[in-house]
């Protein structure tokens, strides 16, 4: 027996529920569920490498990464992992690639769940932000009808209400937390970026991987501090220019970042140690005076609505204003 790696960052309570299980007490069907970017993906595919290890193993997770299973993970090459992401549809591009499908159709997902294990153990599925279609759903109820007992399937989602009742109530939901800072700093050093760099970004990502990401391209990190200068000079009644974040394509992200400060500073006003989502801005947040909280209840409708209409064609600088309004001071 050998220790397996297992090389996942963060998930402590999805790692826990699987290593207490046995490949007997193994489900036919999991969903992972949580926000975006704290790696319920990376975390479906290490599983999916554990379960076609063919080295005995202390855990259920992990790997040996020398047999011939593994060397078949590493290469993208295993004929029993089946790795697709996005929309399932059924009927179009029938029959299309097994391992590099962008575009998976469920017809071939259904034809794919119901064949033999090539290599004689576990066949895995794992289905990344899943959108199933009401055809693919039904068609893959056939499957849950009676799974064959070798198919593990992985369905990963960050929106759960996308995801059929059908369907998810023949999964066993695991869910996945935001990542703690420290988390994200290693993914992101994992991935060559420099420390200082990834903790910086750590600091304004919200607990997901995928954001700090985001903020390190350049136009992600210029969208927020054009956001951050606007919220101040606007909840300061002073001249707000919107015109560094409220434009196509980058109002929406703008956008996060004006409700991510408001519900800081709504937060700072109850007192005691609050943890805060824009960390990096605590001083400025802490300096801006409290509102009423009729003002505060005002502010964060006005983001609702903004969230709404900056998904039409209406324009992105009257969005903003419409924020801006409730930001002002009263009488302004
Ligand atoms: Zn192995």
């Amino acid at each position: 027996m050998i220790e397996g790696a297992f090389d996942v960052v963060g998930a402590a309570g999805p790692r826990a529920f699987f290593e207490h299980l046995t490949p007997a007490t193994l489900s036919h069907g999991y969903l992972f569920s949580g926000p975006q970017g704290v790696g319920k993906k990376h975390f479906a595919k290490a599983l999916a490498h554990s379960l076609l290890c063919v080295t005995p193993k202390r855990s259920l997770l992990g790997w040996c990464g020398h047999c011939s299973g593994c060397t078949h993970v590493a290469a993208g090459t295993h004929p029993d992992l089946y790795l697709a992401e996005g929309q399932l549809k059924i009927g179009e591009r029938d029959g299309s690639g097994f391992h590099d499908s962008d575009e998976p159709t469920a017809r071939d997902l259904v034809r794919q769940l119901s064949m033999h294990s090539y290599a004689g153990g576990k066949r895995v599925f794992v289905l990344g932000d899943a959108d199933f279609t009401r055809e693919a759903a039904n068609a893959l109820l056939k499957f849950f009808e009676e799974p064959p007992a070798h198919v593990v399937l992985i369905v990963t989602t960050s929106a759960l209400g996308r995801v059929m009742p059908t369907i998810r109530s023949r999964l066993v939901e695991v869910a996945f937390p935001l990542l703690h800072e420290p988390e994200i700093v290693e993914v992101l050093t994992r991935r060559g970026i420099a420390r200082d760099d990834a903790a910086h970004a750590a600091s304004v990502a919200n607990g997901s991987a995928t954001r700090a990401l985001a903020f390190l391209d350049e136009g992600e990190g210029a969208t927020r501090d054009a956001a951050v200068e606007w919220f101040f000079a606007a909840a300061e009644g002073g001249e707000a220019d919107a015109a560094g974040w409220a434009t196509r394509p980058t109002l929406e992200a703008g956008l996060e970042t004006v409700k991510t400060l408001a519900r800081d500073w709504i937060a700072l006003g109850l007192g005691g140690e609050v943890p805060l989502l824009a960390r990096d801005q605590r001083a400025r947040l802490e300096a801006l005076p409290q509102r009423e909280p009729q003002a505060f209840a005002r502010l964060l409708a006005a983001i609702g609505d903004a969230e709404r209409i900056a998904r039409t064609n209406v324009s992105p600088p009257l969005v903003a204003d419409l924020v801006r309004m409730a930001l002002a001071p009263t009488g302004r």
